[in-house]
């Protein structure tokens, strides 16, 4: 009799964005809703980061799952972690 003996070995790989940037020359808010410091940052900068348009971020932060807040200058801002969050969800939708 004789006992074959496999070993598998599995590798599992999490891909994490830390984006650094500088300091803005306006003081650098930070979201209102979530409980842990998350920075806000424009739409413009929300879309180059994620890949994900306009009009997807928009309807995100009308369903309430992306945070944002108008800035004083009326400037719209967008939460990082929400952001982030969102599109982690979404690239687990698309595969
Ligand atoms: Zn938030």
């Amino acid at each position: 009799m004789s006992r074959s003996k496999r070993t598998e070995i599995r590798t599992e790989t999490r891909e994490m964005w830390i984006v650094h940037r500088a300091p803005l020359e306006t003081a650098a808010a930070d979201c209102g809703e979530c409980p842990e410091p998350s920075p806000l940052i424009s739409m413009t900068e929300a879309c180059s980061l994620t890949g994900i348009t306009s009009e997807i971020v928009c309807a995100l932060m009308a369903t309430g799952a992306i945070h944002f807040s108008v800035a004083s200058d009326g400037q719209l801002l967008i939460c990082t972690r929400t952001l982030c969050r969102s599109q982690n969800e979404m690239s687990k939708l698309v595969g």
